[in-house]
């Protein structure tokens, strides 16, 4: 037996549109969590003549925890030195800024769930390159009423990359954060809190405000043999019987999903302990992005749209209802030939 069917090229084209239309086409983003090309735009909005030139630190330094003997650029992750720009805690007083770094992933939108249920706006730091195939729970996460900062493109040590670099990482992470939600972000958080003096410099005129923490949940040990998962749960208690003349930052990863799973114990933590869950933001009382989100250039649905180098496709599966739409009306001839 034979069968023949014959496809309405009308509509194939048709068809065709709405996708184009529908979809969030992410298609041509530099790769997943690699280091992503420079671009002389990027680069020409900073005066590299006002960056600090702080030397270079190398991987295996910082993998064996080998530190400068002097400390002239404030080098963050040896000698704990902060700069008075950096931002460590909010300033008032059972104010928690609730953070999560390292998503957008599937283990994010429990976690959007989760606020929702309490009516909670947190602060997420996320990875440029994990937006492209997740861009449907950025927006998401966005459109909720949560904080977005930058958390680079490939989430390296900033202070082993070259200034262009560091720029790069910053600038194409805030591009698509922008292209999927419509507003530019304000706040950036510099992976393994590895900053120094030209760090900030670079951040400082991109816009940013240099977010870091001053309690880490230290779920990021999670892998490490001997760890308990009630250890996350039970530093938040702790925390809560702490004296403090400030606030506090936070530090949590939703990047995997026992990490993620933390939450319902962390909110419930801080809830019972009467403490204000709020984004970074919000407790320092600055706006979270560039661009007001008025209601036009605030994205209503997954319509965003894309540029630039090769890379990732990305397919919305929430428009699987216009396959359904093309197997009834666009084949719309069987020719059965015995
Ligand atoms: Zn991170």
């Amino acid at each position: 037996m034979k069968i023949i069917i014959r496809i309405n090229p009308l509509f194939v084209a048709l068809f065709c549109l709405l996708v184009q239309l529908s979809t969030c086409d992410l298609t041509g983003w530099p790769a997943l969590d690699v280091p992503p090309p420079n671009r002389t735009d990027f680069t020409a909005k900073v005066d590299l003549t006002k960056v600090r030139n702080a030397p270079l630190n190398l991987v295996s330094n910082i993998a064996n925890g080998t530190c400068p003997t002097t400390d002239p650029y404030c080098y963050n992750p040896c000698s704990k030195c902060t700069r008075s720009d950096d931002i460590l805690h909010c300033p008032t007083v059972n104010d928690w800024g609730l953070t999560f770094d390292d998503g957008p992933t599937n283990d994010t939108i429990a976690i959007l769930d989760l606020l929702k249920s309490y009516n909670l706006k947190i602060t997420f730091f996320v990875v440029g390159s994990r937006v492209v195939s997740k861009s449907d729970v950025l927006l998401r996460a966005f459109q909720e009423g949560h904080q977005i900062g930058v958390h680079t493109w490939s989430h390296p040590y900033l202070t082993t990359q070259a200034t262009e670099q560091v720029i790069s990482e910053l600038e194409w992470s805030a591009e698509i954060i922008k292209n999927v939600t419509g507003a530019r972000p304000l706040y950036m958080r510099p992976p393994y809190s590895d900053y120094d003096d030209r760090i900030r410099d670079i951040a400082s005129q991109l816009g940013y405000r240099v977010v870091v923490w001053d309690k880490d949940s230290e779920d990021w040990h999670f892998k490490d043999p001997g760890f308990q998962i009630s250890w996350i749960a039970s530093n938040f208690s702790a925390w809560m019987n702490e004296k403090s003349t400030t606030g506090h930052i936070s530090l949590e990863h939703d990047l995997f999903t026992v990490t993620a799973q933390q939450a319902p114990l962390v909110v419930d933590i801080l809830t019972k302990a009467k403490r204000n869950i709020k984004p970074v933001a919000d407790c320092l009382g600055f706006p979270a992005v560039a661009t007001p989100a008025s209601s036009s250039s605030v994205k209503s649905s997954s319509t965003c749209r894309s540029v630039k180098s090769s890379a990732t496709m990305d397919i919305n599966y929430s428009n699987s209802w216009l396959i359904i739409l093309f197997l009834i009306f666009g084949v719309n001839n069987y020719y059965y030939i015995l």
